[in-house]
């Protein structure tokens, strides 16, 4: 599996001089409720209730059971002032029989007034430009005059200004997201169906809130196509750059589907930024139940070394060396350890290939002979036992090493 021209799979700083850990780009912390988003905080998972935030029973449930289990950022939908107000209770009842929850209200066509009862009751507001000040668009229009975008333009000040007064007096926060499928017909005659579209929309909403002293802002630039949403992340980073701004990213892709294939769409669009050092706090956007969304949000994380919340294994696809049948031990030994949050651990087929290939991982258990396994801690081999025993002589190592918590 070792191939001459790349680096070995264990390679490390140590080996080659270069360290592989990714660098993230420098941005402001942002508060949402007790968590801060940027700023050299980990990224944070967040994800959104299905439920009608009218039925308040339903959503304080959603809202807790997403964040039991380490949703740390919960969105809800508020598309009326019935709904708006209903936040109040939601966040009351959560704070009485849970815990607070970082609250997050999205405020869709002309939501203004929604806003800012909304912004009362939760941590961060998040708005579409596409949206919030919504003009229905001409059939017979084919262009926009400077005086025309310049009066629009200036409506959206005059609406926007005081829910960011409301946001900054209480150092609260606001998400600006920009949906490629919801741009402004404004935007979409000036800049056209693409990232620079996006990122001028965003930039507009981003001035008006500098101008008020409101730097409580975090972006999203989401599309359903995976290149035009890397594209505008990294054009939007380019142009903050450029400005001096340091404002932390959301990633996500909008509709992304269900199943493997939402999963690896989702995985290519914010798993890439990610590796560039871009992005803050992401969410999974699928097509199925909400809970289903933060493993694989973590799983993105741990991939890429930004958090460590379970184990990691490494493990040989299997070849015609391999000594024992490697999908089932695999099996065996996540069964056993993958409460171990933290640990390193190698399931190989072969001594020929196996220990070089094993990464950096704490333990190994890697195939020695037909029906034996070699142990390893870290490069070193600690002992040879029967492969019938193998999984227990494992946990039996690292029990001897201090390392063992009971399930
Ligand atoms: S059995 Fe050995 S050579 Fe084959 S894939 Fe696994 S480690 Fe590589």
């Amino acid at each position: 599996m070792q191939t001459l021209s790349n680096p070995p799979a264990n390679a490390t700083p140590e080996t080659t001089g270069v360290d592989t850990s990714i660098v993230r780009r420098k941005t402001r912390a942002v508060p949402v409720g007790d968590l801060f988003i940027g700023g050299g905080y980990p990224v944070a998972v967040q994800s959104m209730i299905n439920e009608d935030t009218l039925d308040i029973e339903g959503s304080v449930a959603a809202i807790r059971r997403l964040h039991e289990i380490g949703c740390e950022i919960v969105r809800v939908t508020v598309p009326s002032m019935a709904h708006a107000k209903a936040m109040e209770e939601i966040r009351d009842r959560l704070i009485k029989t849970y815990k607070p929850v970082p609250l997050v209200a999205d405020v869709h066509h002309n939501g203004m007034k929604i806003a800012l009862e909304v912004a009362n009751y939760v941590d961060n507001v998040r708005i579409n430009p596409g949206l919030y000040v919504f003009e229905k668009p001409k059939s017979d229009r084919t262009e926009y005059t400077e005086a025309e975008f310049n009066e629009i333009g200036e409506k959206i000040r005059e609406t926007l200004e005081p829910l960011v007064v409301k946001l900054r007096d209480q150092n609260k926060s606001m998400r600006i997201g920009v949906n490629h499928g919801s741009l402004a017909e404004r935007m979409l005659f000036t800049y056209g169906d693409t990232p620079e579209g996006m990122v001028e929309s965003a930039l507009e909403f981003i001035r008006i809130c500098e101008s008020l002293n409101f730097y409580n802002i975090e972006l999203s630039l989401k599309a359903s196509r995976v290149p035009v949403m890397i594209a505008a992340n990294r054009l939007m980073v380019k142009r903050m750059d450029e400005l001096g701004m340091d404002y932390p990213l959301h990633l996500g892709v909008t509709e992304a589907g269900d199943g493997e294939y939402g999963r690896i769409k989702s995985t290519a669009g914010i798993g890439t930024l990610l590796a560039e050092g871009i992005g803050d706090t992401i969410r999974v956007s699928l097509t199925e139940a909400p809970e289903k969304e933060i493993p694989v949000c973590y799983s993105i994380l741990q991939a890429l070394g930004l958090r460590r919340t379970m184990v990691e294994y490494v493990a040989c696809p299997s070849c015609g060396r391999t000594l024992f049948n490697l999908e089932e031990v695999l099996h065996k030994v996540r069964e056993a350890t993958n409460h171990l949050t933290g640990l390193n651990i190698a399931v190989m087929g072969c001594i020929v290939n196996g220990p070089g290939e094993m990464a950096d991982a704490d333990y190994g258990y890697v195939g020695k002979q037909l029906g034996y396994i070699s142990l390893y801690r870290g490069r070193e081999e600690i002992k040879r036992v029967p492969e019938t025993e193998g999984v227990q002589e494992l946990i039996n190592l690292i029990k001897a090493d201090g390392r063992w918590v009971e399930p």
